[in-house]
């Protein structure tokens, strides 16, 4: 079956055809940098990798753009709250941001825009809508995109035109479906603004939060690509605002898939700021989780479901990750002598593992069948080591196929399992393995060298390489 996703824009599940064979476009829309982002943000972070990890396990090329909101209400209030200049204010946030990427072991995409770099472009985009005619400069001197002018408003919220208050303007970046009406694309400056301001055809002033996305997802990825993700939260009027400004300037069709990720909820509500029910990672950390437990319970139930939060889950976490853990240790620690390996059957067993494995994430990253592929494997692992019945290059082959799934699933530390040997030299000695197997001994040679420059040896065992720091 070929990969495919829950399209929002169309309500139906289907294939993926990306515009460019074997590559995809990806823009997830990112923190707005007024605070640590809490963990219900790093869902949609999460279900972001989880895609973005999965789509080059299926061999496409990645090229994925993340923007960072660095001016828009919440950032301006709360840098003035803070009496510090907006800059300065959400680089701490953006640091934080990065901090915590890092410890859910979140990929990182090839862009990360930050809209305050991109004011000309967002000028850039307004003035074309105002050529067009779509745009028009309010009472209040604001720039108002018109939804009366842009007949397929609506296509991604499924709001019915009588419903719309066409010609009453909303300044907010945030507002209900209820109350659709012509949003701001630029806000003229007022004081509450502080010294936050850019020049513009319109007097001084601030891009609306919605116009900074399409004009950072076209500059990086043109006038229309694949996907384009976010939290149900951000589908109105967020992504429908983005569609109309992006679509009524270029003609053409800015996003061909559209996914959404259920939110992570408290006690039966959305985790927020403002209902202050949330926790940072941070706080998470403190009551003694790591990064790949909450990276765990974050991915393991289906990015459509809602998700409740608990401490509990993050236990249960801890109790999966062991039971692979456990299993990684007894193949390094337990390896009969090869006579006694059944080769043929553990290939087998693990080219069934994969595709079952595979054909869970492809069907609309289904995690669940993807992790239950994991965990039957490991179960019948445990039962080949009991019977004595996995051995040398097999044991290897097993670890190999963990290695495959941890490509998305990104939490088994199979090599730091390896009394603590990074990927990057166990991936050197493997190659070397390899090589040898096809004796290039030449290239086997320099491997072996360039692990004695980084300050490793390879020891060759029944087992495979194993790899020793020098002393
Ligand atoms: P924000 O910084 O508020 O723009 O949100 C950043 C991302 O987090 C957006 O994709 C939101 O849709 C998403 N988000 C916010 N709250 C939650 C939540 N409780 N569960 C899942 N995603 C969320
Ligand atoms: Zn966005």
């Amino acid at each position: 079956m070929p990969l495919r996703f829950y399209n929002s824009l169309s309500h139906q599940v289907e294939p993926f055809e990306p515009l460019t064979p074997g590559r995809a476009s990806l823009y997830t829309c990112g923190p707005t940098v007024y605070n640590y982002a809490h963990i219900g943000n790093f869902r949609a972070y999460m279900f972001e990798d989880l895609l973005r990890r999965t789509l080059k396990f299926c061999g496409y090329d990645v090229k994925q753009v993340m923007n960072l909101t660095d001016v828009d209400d919440k950032t301006i209030r709360n840098s003035i709250q803070a009496g510090k200049p907006l800059r300065d204010y959400t680089q701490l946030y953006k640091d934080a941001f990065f901090e915590d990427l890092q410890a859910l072991r979140i990929e990182k995409a090839e862009v990360y825009p930050a809209a305050t770099d991109h004011v000309p472009e967002m000028i850039a985009l307004i003035q074309t809508l105002m050529e067009k005619g779509i745009a028009y400069v309010g009472d209040d001197n604001s720039v108002y995109f018109s939804i009366a002018r842009f007949p397929a408003y609506g296509q991604l919220a499924r709001i019915n035109r009588d419903e719309m208050r066409s010609g009453v303007r909303i300044k907010n970046d945030e507002y209900a479906k209820e109350s659709a009406a012509d949003f701001a694309l630029w806000k003229a400056w007022d004081e509450g603004d502080g010294d936050v301001k850019w020049d513009s055809p319109w007097g001084p002033g601030r891009p609306g939060w919605h116009i900074e996305c399409s004009a950072m997802a076209m500059k990086y990825l043109g006038p229309s690509f694949d996907l384009h993700t976010g939290g149900i939260d951000n589908l109105f009027p967020h992504h429908e605002d983005e569609i109309a400004q992006s679509e009524a300037a270029t003609g053409q069709k800015f996003v061909k898939y559209w996914l959404h990720c259920a939110h992570l909820m408290v006690e039966g509500q959305k985790m927020s700021k403002s209902l202050g029910n949330f926790h940072t990672l941070r706080e998470v950390f403190a009551k003694g989780y790591s990064g790949r437990e909450v990276r765990w319970v974050l991915m393991a139930t289906h990015y459509r479901q809602s998700l409740d939060f608990s401490f509990q889950s993050c236990l249960n976490a801890r109790t999966a990750l062991q039971r692979v853990d456990g299993l990684v240790a007894r193949i390094r620690n337990e390896i009969l002598p090869l006579s006694s390996a059944d080769k043929a059957g553990v290939k087998i067993r693990l080219d069934e593992a994969l595709a079952e494995f595979a054909a869970g994430l492809e069907d609309d990253l289904n995690i669940s069948a993807a992790l239950a592929a994991l965990f039957n494997l490991v179960r019948d692992v445990n039962r080949m080591l009991d019977a004595g019945e996995l051995a040398g290059p097999p044991a290897d082959q097993v670890l190999a196929a963990l290695r495959r799934m941890d490509s998305v699933l990104g939490t088994l530390d199979i090599d730091k399992a390896a009394d603590g040997v990074p990927a990057d030299i166990q991936a050197l000695a493997e190659e070397r393995q390899a090589v040898r197997k096809a004796k290039n001994f030449a290239r086997a040679d320099e491997i072996r060298k360039e692990l004695t420059a980084k300050g490793w040896t390879v020891e060759d065992t029944p087992a495979g390489p194993r790899c020793k720091r020098l002393a």
